[in-house]
């Protein structure tokens, strides 16, 4: 199988063919512009040392200054940051952001550490990349496990060498300069991308049975507002488990209980399935919203759903992807499916930068328009090139990044 970051360029290189761009293109397109590996070594709640490796891996600039999450997670490495930031990179440009793509991680398990020495990890991988972020620059944002309170300390040692800066950072407290409607906007994305491309096939939302892998911010979020569209949530999963209801998960109570024990796992009126039986549960749509790479080659015949929504970034190897487009599967790929957190996080900057607060709904708003143009624009591509919502997506983000670089031109 390949890794994350050949797996993104195959992606890629399936968009180049259909645009007929030569290879000094291509080269210089998957090409990352600047890669940071730091080493962070923190004093322990014990007294005793805790030495973790982090990377910033910035993609290309040239719509905008580099942009994407940080992650903190044990399986962290090059090779997937750089993927992730490649991405993100396709990601801004398909939603029509003036943002390039970056991305950045901690090898950590976040759950083995307490509060205060994850503080004192996120400040010191701060001030270890600091030459290479700011407000036009570089500005990270949440993705697995790490969240608003995390970007808040980044704000803050950031502030302490170049004054008051909460646009260094999207994805903070609401209270701390945040954005309303930031931390639903992943999953409120994913409902607008799944909403349009049902409707291109005439289909509604109503009724549709939905699988999610992840009951996290995106995961969560999706499952609460697929509820107010009565659609039918009949899977969730987390780290520790699955649970399945044909009928539907009562999602109120469902979150009720997670917040009394941790855990989607163990809730009552529902049975209980393991992470990768949930990916192959009969339902409409199946919706990746944890992990990279889970949907493979020795699971994807057995996906009964019609749609794949992306909500993870990567979820599918290229192997998997094929034997989709094969079986007439339909792919939302992540680079369209969960555009929805960069748009607003692009809002966040914006107020930021402008000193001004929007309104929620101004912001969802504008969050719908940005989903349902680039899902017209994804899908014009598709009708002129007859390939999948992948290729086209890809393409769409391609043609918007070599534009940009033309006309900056080579200095
Ligand atoms: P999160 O940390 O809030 O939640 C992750 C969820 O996945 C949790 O429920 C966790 O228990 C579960 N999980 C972790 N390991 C798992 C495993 N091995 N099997 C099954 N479940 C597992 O993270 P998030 O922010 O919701 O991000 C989820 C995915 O969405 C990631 O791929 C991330 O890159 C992508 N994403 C996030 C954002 C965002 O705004 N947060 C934006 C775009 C894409």
């Amino acid at each position: 199988m390949a890794g994350a970051y050949e797996t993104t360029n195959k992606y890629l290189q399936q968009a180049f063919d259909v645009l007929k761009l030569d290879s000094t293109y291509k080269t210089l397109l998957w090409t990352p512009a600047r890669e940071l590996r730091v080493e962070l070594v923190i004093e322990m709640d014990d007294g005793s040392i805790g030495n973790y490796i982090g990377y910033r891996v910035q993609h290309d600039d040239s719509r905008g200054p580099f942009k994407g999450g940080l992650r903190y997670h044990p399986d962290v490495d090059l090779d997937e940051v750089r993927s992730l930031a490649s991405l993100m990179t396709w990601k801004t440009a398909v939603v029509n952001v003036p943002f390039g793509g970056a991305k950045g991680g901690i090898q950590v398990d976040p759950s083995e550490l307490s509060l205060r020495e994850l503080q004192r990890l996120t400040r010191r991988f701060t001030e270890s990349v600091i030459i290479a972020i700011g407000p036009d620059l570089d500005i990270p944002a949440p993705d697995m496990n790490t969240n608003a309170k995390v970007m808040s300390w980044i704000f803050d040692e950031y502030s302490k060498h170049h004054g008051f800066s909460p646009a260094v950072v999207t994805g903070k407290p609401v209270e701390l300069h945040g954005s309303l409607g930031r931390d639903a906007a992943t999953g409120r994305g994913c409902m607008l991308a799944i909403r349009e491309v049902l409707a291109s096939a005439g289909r509604k939302l109503e009724g549709q049975r939905f699988a999610i892998q992840g009951y996290g911010n995106v995961g969560g979020w999706l499952a609460r507002l697929l509820a107010e569209q009565d659609a039918r949530v009949i899977a969730v999963s987390d780290v520790k488990g699955g649970i399945f209801n044909g009928d539907g998960l009562d999602i109120q109570r469902l979150d009720q209980h997670v917040v009394e024990t941790g855990s989607v796992t163990g809730f009552a009126g529902a049975e209980a399935i393991s992470n990768e039986t949930l990916l192959t549960v009969d339902c409409d749509i199946l919706v990746p919203a944890a992990l990279g790479h889970v949907l493979t080659q020795h699971n994807a015949r057995d996906v009964k759903a019609a749609y794949v929504l992306e909500a993870a970034n990567g979820p599918t190897t290229f192997e998997a992807d094929e034997i989709f487009n094969e079986r007439g599967v339909v792919c939302v790929p992540d680079i369209y499916a969960n555009a929805g957190g960069v748009c607003v996080s692009y809002m966040e900057w914006t107020q930021n930068t402008q000193k001004t607060t929007w309104t929620e709904a101004q912001v969802n708003a504008s969050l719908e328009q940005h989903m349902v143009d680039s899902y017209r624009a994804i899908a014009k591509l598709q009708d002129e090139f007859k390939c999948s919502l992948r290729t086209s997506a890809f393409a769409l983000g391609v043609r918007r990044v070599k534009s940009a670089t033309d006309l900056r031109g080579l200095g």
